[in-house]
């Protein structure tokens, strides 16, 4: 059987990609297998304008925003269940410094760090004895709803494996490549972490960060916002459960759970939280990001059959639809990839 396109994941970058190539009436074939712990199936897939303490706005905010909320909205409505909602962003202040460094921002008129004028309203539920403000708009794409469906399309239609991806049984044509019995025009890798270990990509700068997550039950909590501390609290699909998170650790042993992350999280949520709360999940898992913070999207210099969408970071949910949909743009309408995310730039390193 042949395809134009053989997309190895179906993470948030697999799905999107596979998506945006069908739209432009390309035949695709999507190999995954599930694993638990894929950065996609553990996210609680926060859109946010801003990024760390000093609410710097993230990159190329103004494009990539608006189009992650016509994304999936778009590929929602083809599926026919919501996939996203516009989830402002609560900000606790920790400590008096914090809260001078937010009133500062919005003097400057940043146009996502906003007062929020009823202090009191979440007395019911949390401890905030420093007040709090608004980060708006930020968005959840409800990632765990849309990867399963989208995967039912995939399945439906005949354009999805259940396996793993064996490299040792790819082959390389002049015109494309062959894998078993399937032949494609060009193989896509949107692996994930599983990329770290790609012999045609390994060399790109990744930087592997580890992330932990809590999933809890507070059924009195209203699901409007995303709240922010020192963690984010964020509303799941499922009524009534929350995401707590996140660690960001860069020096790690592997992948598992830790005690220490569930001891910390439950003392901040014990110390934040009114309201009662069980924990039902932990969660824990690998980001695939890269030292300079960008992604890697494009064709492998020196194999025009062999193509990259990977390097999403702690951002994959944000970037995967506006970098797979110039990546689709590129292969079949060879529209150029945003230099900064151009795997190109990386030749010389791809060609030792
Ligand atoms: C705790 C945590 C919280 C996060 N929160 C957020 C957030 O709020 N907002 C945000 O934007 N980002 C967040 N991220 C980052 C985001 O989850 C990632 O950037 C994104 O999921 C990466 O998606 P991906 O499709 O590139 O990779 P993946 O999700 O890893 O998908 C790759 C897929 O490929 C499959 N695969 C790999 N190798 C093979 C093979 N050989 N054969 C078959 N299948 C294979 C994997 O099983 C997987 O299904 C978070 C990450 C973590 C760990």
């Amino acid at each position: 059987m042949h395809y134009d396109y053989l997309i190895i994941g179906q993470g948030i970058a697999g799905t999107f990609l596979s998506y945006y190539l069908q739209q432009l009436e390309k035949t695709v074939l999507v190999i995954d297998e599930v694993k638990k712990d894929s950065p996609s199936r553990i996210t609680a897939g926060i859109i946010n304008p801003v990024t760390g303490r000093r609410l710097v706005t993230v990159w190329m905010a103004d494009q990539i925003l608006p189009f992650a909320w016509d994304a999936y909205s778009a590929i929602g409505a083809q599926l026919d269940i919501p996939v996203i909602s516009q989830r402002n962003v609560i900000d606790f202040f920790p400590n008096p410094f914090m809260r001078e460094g937010f009133l500062e921002k919005i003097k400057t008129g940043d146009q996502h760090v906003h007062a929020y004028p009823e202090q009191n309203h979440f007395n019911h539920f949390f401890n905030y004895e420093f007040g709090c403000g608004e980060i708006r708009p930020a968005y959840t794409a409800h990632v765990e709803v849309l990867l399963p469906a989208w995967r039912n399309r995939l399945n439906n239609i005949g354009a999805l494996r259940e396996e793993r991806f064996d490299r040792t049984l790819l082959q390389y044509q002049n015109n494309g490549i062959s894998y078993k019995d399937v032949t494609a025009s060009k193989i896509i890798y949107c692996d994930g972490p599983g990329g770290f270990e790609n012999p045609q990509f390994s060399k790109l700068p990744y930087a592997p960060n580890k992330g932990e997550a809590l999933v809890l039950e507070i059924p009195d909590l209203p699901p409007h916002h995303i709240y922010k501390k020192s963690m984010m609290l964020v509303p799941m699909v499922e009524p009534g459960q929350f995401w707590v998170g996140s660690s960001y650790v860069w020096d790690f042993d592997n992948a598992d759970p830790t005690q220490e992350f569930y001891d910390r999280t439950n003392a901040v949520l014990k110390e934040w939280l009114k309201l009662p709360y069980k924990i039902l999940e932990h969660r824990s898992g690998l980001r695939p990001a890269t030292l300079e913070r960008r992604p890697f999207c494009g064709i492998h210099p020196l194999h025009p059959q062999v193509g990259i969408l990977n390097g999403m970071g702690t951002k994959g949910c944000s970037l995967a639809p506006f970098f797979a949909s110039e990546l689709a743009e590129f292969l079949v309408n060879e529209k150029p990839i945003a230099a900064d995310a151009d795997v190109k730039r990386f030749t010389k390193v791809l060609s030792r």
